[in-house]
């Protein structure tokens, strides 16, 4: 048995029937790290020893009959962007190369308490800029499915991990699709849930208010467990909801019958692939087919979407980013005064597409621009919140592409990003309302890349999607 290709929930059962033992899957998942590294670079560090290490304290209060959770002894792989102690968190940053966190993310923290194994820290798009995983300032990780495409970003290490059974789950964070689009393009599951659900406490931030950790999982039973590990209020995020946090496991049935689900019709655009369209629409007979009613229904403002998000997304990046200075945090060129000092520190160490956004925000945040640019988007996304609240009047889920096309060859988009930013079409409109979203593997192309659609629900109604999606998976 290959234990590192089985699902967690699997593991578990094996684990407390005594049949298998934490340091037998961890070392399972390190042996193929081994191999496979050299051609996916899902990582950015691998924490060997730490895991092995606790993967024997897992082991001994299984030995002493100390009750495990559902995630104990679970190698979990961590998007470098998640704050751990004392494990190096570069955000694929030149600029935080060394940067050691002294405390850990509430996510980790939360994690910590059921047992999982941290196997590694996974790369990703420098300060989750992108959507291929080619902006890390390290290396490109490649799609395991086939290795001369991109696995989606900026999430990419952490979705190539969990789909070459490199990790058995994953965390990314999602600010404009970076935990969806790489769980299509990788063929695995990946759930944004909605803003406020989980903790952003030691998330490095990109755009605070579109930012949000969450699973990335071989299936979806794998994502309500994460998702119940890592959800909830935290005083230290003061955008954490107190919400009560439902058992999202009590969602994984198979029942749509009676459930309305909406097709956006603005969501099948021109530029979107054929068979990524086909595969949409059949998802949609098979939801019919399952009890469900599919309804056309349309979000008029999602045009404005991509302009939006754009501004929004680098203007906060551009006032995130400041902190990079040279001074507070990680690597530091020296220069003849401070001024200088912080100018050469980031241009030599941020890479070109975080220099462009900050650019772009700094420029839509500057006075005379603001009102045409920033303050423009900000109304723009009240349109879209808006869009949404009238389609869940008559749906309860939205059905809709994650991306408009499969995984694409590594090299390209990187030089257009116009282009890459179009990728987000399908992915920008539920962060700029909130709301939760999830992307389930639903089909292949004719030369076998995966494609996944997008079930978007309203706020807070992340068990909708896990039933929905749970239902289509067991089909
Ligand atoms: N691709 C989008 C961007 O480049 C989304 C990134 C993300 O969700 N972190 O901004």
């Amino acid at each position: 048995m290959e234990l590192n290709k089985l699902t967690a929930h699997e593991l578990h059962q094996l684990l407390i029937d005594k049949k298998i033992s934490a340091v037998e899957i961890t070392n399972a998942v390190l042996d193929r790290i081994d191999q496979s590294e050299k051609s996916i670079g899902a990582y950015i560090t691998v924490t060997r020893e730490h895991a092995l290490d606790s993967a024997r304290t897992v082991d001994k209060k299984i030995a002493d009959g100390q009750s495990i959770g559902v995630l104990g002894g679970i190698p979990i792989a961590i998007k470098d962007n998640i704050c751990t102690k004392g494990i190096k968190t570069t955000c694929a940053s030149k600029i935080l190369e060394n940067f050691v966190p002294p405390y850990d993310a509430t996510v980790i923290q939360k994690l910590r308490a059921e047992n999982p194994i941290i196997v590694g820290k996974a790369n990703m798009d420098e300060f989750a800029m992108g959507g291929s995983t080619e902006n890390s300032g390290f290396h490109v990780t490649h799609n395991p499915r086939d290795l001369e495409r991109v696995p989606g970003g900026s999430s990419g290490g952490s979705a190539a991990a969990v789909a070459s059974d490199e990790a058995i789950i994953a965390l990314g964070s999602d600010t404009g699709g970076s935990i969806r689009q790489p769980a299509s393009f990788c063929g695995v599951v990946g759930m944004k849930p909605t803003y406020g659900r989980v903790s952003r406490y030691g998330l490095v931030a990109y755009a605070s208010s579109l930012d949000q950790i969450g699973p990335i999982t071989k299936d979806v039973t794998d994502c309500a467990h994460v998702l119940n590990a890592i959800a909830g209020h935290d005083d230290m995020d003061s955008t954490s909801t107190a919400a009560p946090v439902p058992d999202y496991t009590q969602s994984l049935r198979v029942d749509v019958k009676g459930l309305k689900i909406g097709l956006p019709k603005e969501y099948f655009a021109a530029g979107m692939d054929s068979e990524v369209e086909q595969s949409i629409r059949n998802a949609a007979s098979e939801y019919e087919k399952l009890g469900a009613t599919i309804k056309t229904i349309s979000l008029p403002h999602t045009d404005y979407a991509i302009s939006a998000y754009y501004l929004i997304a680098p203007a906060e990046a551009a006032t995130n980013l400041e902190r990079y200075d040279g001074v507070s945090y990680g690597v530091r060129i020296d220069g003849v005064d401070v001024v200088d000092m912080m100018k050469n520190t980031r241009t030599a160490l941020f890479g070109a597409e975080v220099k462009r956004r900050i650019m772009i925000g700094n420029y839509a945040l500057s006075a005379g621009y603001y009102d045409a640019y920033y303050l423009k988007a900000l109304k723009v996304r009240t349109l879209i919140q808006n869009d949404f609240v009238e389609a869940f009047k008559d749906v309860d889920v939205i059905l809709a592409p994650t991306a408009p096309t499969p995984a694409f060859k590594i090299g390209e988009m990187i030089d257009d990003p116009l282009k890459m930013y179009l990728q987000d079409v399908c992915t920008v409109p539920l962060n700029l309302a909130g709301l939760p979203g999830i992307s389930v593997p639903c089909g292949e192309t004719s030369t076998g890349l995966p494609i996944g659609f997008q079930l978007i629900g309203r706020a807070l109604d992340e068990e909708t999607l896990i039933r929905a999606a749970y239902t289509f998976e067991q089909r």
